[in-house]
């Protein structure tokens, strides 16, 4: 007779599962909200760098919650998805005004906070209280929707319904924190996107999808919508000892509270932008467009170098809007944009001849 799915499952994980991941030791409610967090879109390998830098400087919820919202962006820098550093850090607000400081150990109190959905809490409760919950994030998914043949879309709220239903039905009432962490591992390292390794698999016995020989159709993928494309310009503005101009976005879309060089209309004169900040500039020049790609849709840049004659102008801005920046060696910590970055390391184009 073929064992239940979770005793099979967590018998590979005794052998085969991971257990050095640094948010494992101690595996504290804490530890596991950020790495549930960081790993959301990410991979292993890239989060764990940043888990132990944030670790570093933010030990607790309290740190965390006290500290300026640029250094939680600026710890973020390259890891994308900002929103989820800003809802991270209103979280732990809200866990000091309304939890003492702490995670909630109860499902609802966690999903009312900020950027913790239904599987991040059942991570959370699974991992760091250990008590039974139920998760479905993406590596569950394609395990589940293979191993139960599951048909359609996952993102259709029917089929997930049927997912979250299955996702509970195999999960057992003992040893939570290590079948959360099991089903992953699957998905994360045999039952992968790609040729999966089906061979040295656990739940192989019973695999619908396997027996089917269909393992490639599942998940089934989104249905394709064409993203559109919208065009801007973008003004890295050098002074004569590297500072460059960088703007704060507005917290709500894209970029939210990051600093980027200014971004402006695609047809704006940049007469009309040096205009705006009184800028002095020696040399204007126009460099290669490039593409940046959001989940929504595309932003053709086109880059426009500026370098100023003489002192860098006093910034007249309404707030704390704009700044001059020192990329090297300088004491500010921004949260910049990756077009941010990429942006500030750019070299110069080459100027354009008269003909
Ligand atoms: S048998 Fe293959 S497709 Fe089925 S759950 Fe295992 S790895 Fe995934």
């Amino acid at each position: 007779m073929t064992q239940p799915f979770s005793t099979r499952l967590l018998a590979w994980y005794d052998q085969h599962g991971r257990k050095d991941l640094p948010w494992q030791h101690p595996r504290a409610p804490y530890r596991v909200w950020i790495s549930e967090i960081m790993l959301q879109q990410t991979q292993v390998t890239t989060v764990i760098g940043y888990f132990e830098k944030f670790m570093a400087h933010f030990p607790s919820v309290r740190d965390l919650a006290k500290a300026p919202q640029d250094e939680v962006l600026h710890l973020w820098t390259g890891l994308g998805y900002y929103a989820r550093a800003r809802n991270l850090h209103k979280a732990a607000q809200a866990m000091v005004t309304e939890h003492n400081g702490e995670l909630p150990g109860d499902l609802d109190a966690l999903q009312a906070l900020p950027g913790i959905g239904r599987s991040t809490a059942g991570a959370i409760l699974a991992q760091g209280f250990d008590t039974r919950a139920v998760i479905l994030d993406g590596n569950v998914k394609r395990v589940l929707t293979r191993h139960g043949a599951v048909e359609g879309f996952p993102g259709r709220t029917a089929v997930a319904k049927t997912l979250w239903e299955l996702a509970d039905t195999k999960t057992p009432d003992t040893r939570s924190a290590d079948y959360t962490q099991a089903i992953m591992d699957l998905g994360a390292t045999l039952c992968v996107r790609r040729t999966p390794n089906c061979d040295a698999c656990p739940v192989s016995q019973d695999c619908a999808a396997l027996k089917a020989n269909r393992v490639s159709d599942f998940p089934y993928p989104k249905p394709k919508k064409a993203k559109p494309t919208k065009t801007a310009r973008m003004y890295i503005v050098r002074g004569s000892e590297g500072d460059v101009l960088l703007e704060q976005r507005p917290q709500e879309g894209i970029w939210g509270g990051l600093w980027n060089p200014p971004e402006r209309a695609a047809d704006y004169a940049d007469s009309s932008f040096l205009a705006e900040y009184d800028l002095d500039a020696g040399e204007v020049l126009q460099g290669s467009p490039f593409r940046h790609t959001f989940s929504h849709y595309h932003l053709d840049i086109t880059p426009v170098f500026v370098a100023l004659n003489g002192a860098l102008p006093a910034l007249v801005t309404d707030g704390d809007a704009a700044l001059w920046y020192q990329p090297e060696g300088g004491q500010q910590q921004l949260g910049l944009s990756a077009v941010a970055v990429k942006l500030l390391a750019a070299p110069l184009p080459e100027p354009q001849l008269p003909l």
